[in-house]
């Protein structure tokens, strides 16, 4: 039996999608290298080990001196010695009228308020020359300024980058607590479809699909088990989405829309699936289907390449996210001048394959030119989409637009 027709606009879709979202529980952890860490989401709270700087830090190379010596200019201070970064101050004490070289790194000496950079400095023999004031503080960053020992650096949920690296080798986390990935099936329907290592006969086509969702998968933060085609038969296709539902999420690509062998609702609603939504106003994409069979979410997406990849970054990444402990983050959009007009019917929200150029204050962006939700190259040229609002129906050349960032 075909499940009741719910077609929702793209703002409820999404709505609905995030409040599943946020009821999902967070995986297994597993401790993991650092050094393999990169894109994966942290489970564990990283403190500070110890104060953040450990030690007043000199911000730049110069001289460490007290600001009130410097109320007339030029002045002239006494130089007691050096701290180069990784030395210790504990023997130097800045008195009036004195001043220590400091390095970018170094401690601070005990007298120092502030630091001089060594630009603004001549010097001969044990005497410094200094032509410009400073304000007391300026070029040192006070002990513990940063974090106190104890301190909460990063949250569970934090999604794994560069900067996050960065922290938890400052605090001396060789080794980390991170979520298990989920497993996310991806099954594609169609009698038309053979596997990419396989030759075509004359009226079928590779499918793209399975890897394209794969890769999307893998960077969202899953872990893809691709399974066999599945045809346009409901014994051979219910048996290969009973496999997907052993996995935590089940991705089903074609076979949604409302053709005579568009068989994926039927089957499902016969395992007694929930249907969450069998449609949404948007373009491409318009038949993307979310529900639930028992514990496991599925997504039908259509199975037009470009459909498949719009309607997964849309609507299946925020649970992927969700099963893999990451803390939920906006979409990513900017806005951009358009190089031309664009004019559509109303009542869809669209999502157009677009090229996005120019320089921060001016970025501009341009329809790719495609031959709609089946064309796989002109859309790997594009780099964005334009978002056109339902109730919008045309832009002029030279307004600003959204733009979805693939
Ligand atoms: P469907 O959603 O099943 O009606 O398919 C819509 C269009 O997408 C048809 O032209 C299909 O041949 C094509 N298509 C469906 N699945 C795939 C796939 N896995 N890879 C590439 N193209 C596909
Ligand atoms: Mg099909």
């Amino acid at each position: 039996m075909q499940p009741k027709e719910r077609v929702l606009s793209f703002e409820a879709a999404l709505s609905v999608v995030e409040q599943h979202a946020a009821t999902v529980r967070p995986p297994d952890t597993e401790t993991i290298a650092l050094d393999a860490s990169s894109s994966r989401i942290l489970a564990e709270l990283i403190a500070a080990d110890r104060d953040v700087p450990p030690f007043p830090r000199a911000m730049r190379d110069g001289y460490a001196i007290r600001a009130s010596d410097l109320a007339n200019l030029p002045a002239s201070l006494k130089v007691l010695g050096e701290i180069k970064a990784g030395g210790d101050p504990s023997a130097l004490h800045v008195e009036p009228g004195q001043a220590v070289s400091i390095m970018t790194g170094a401690p601070a000496p005990v007298g120092a308020d502030s630091v001089v950079m060594v630009e603004h400095t001549s010097s001969a023999g044990d005497v410094v020359e200094v032509a410009k004031g400073v304000a007391s503080g300026d070029n040192i960053v006070p002990t513990g300024a940063e974090a106190r020992r104890g301190d909460s650096l990063l949250a569970p949920g934090t999604r794994i980058d560069e900067a996050v690296i960065a922290v938890a080798a400052s605090v001396g986390k060789a080794r980390i607590q991170a979520y298990v990935r989920p497993k996310v099936a991806i099954l594609s329907t169609g009698d038309e479809l053979v596997g990419i290592g396989d030759i075509p006969g004359p009226n079928q086509i590779r499918n793209s699909n399975s890897h394209s969702l794969a890769a999307q998968v893998r960077k969202a933060g899953g872990e893809p088990a691709i399974l066999p085609i599945a045809p346009d038969e409901k014994t051979r296709l219910r048996s290969l989405i009973e496999e997907g539902l052993q996995s935590d999420l089940l991705l089903l690509s074609g076979g949604v829309s409302v053709g005579r062998y568009d068989f994926v609702e039927q089957v499902l609603e016969d395992l007694g699936a929930e249907f969450f939504f069998t449609g949404a106003l948007i373009q491409p994409g318009r038949p993307v289907v979310f529900g639930r069979v028992r514990e496991t979410y599925f997504f039908g997406l259509p199975g037009n390449p470009v459909s498949t990849m719009v309607t997964f970054e849309l609507f299946a990444s925020p649970i992927l996210e969700a099963l893999s402990g990451a803390t939920p983050r906006p979409l990513r959009f900017l806005h951009a001048k358009l190089k031309t007009a664009i004019t559509r019917k109303p009542g869809l929200k669209r999502f157009l394959p677009a090229t996005l150029s120019g320089e921060f204050e001016n970025a501009e962006v341009e329809l790719t030119p495609w031959q709609g939700s089946g064309d796989l190259a002109s859309t790997a040229r594009a780099n964005c989409y334009i978002v056109v609002a339902a109730d919008r129906e045309h832009f002029a050349a030279g307004e600003w637009a959204p733009v979805l960032l693939r």
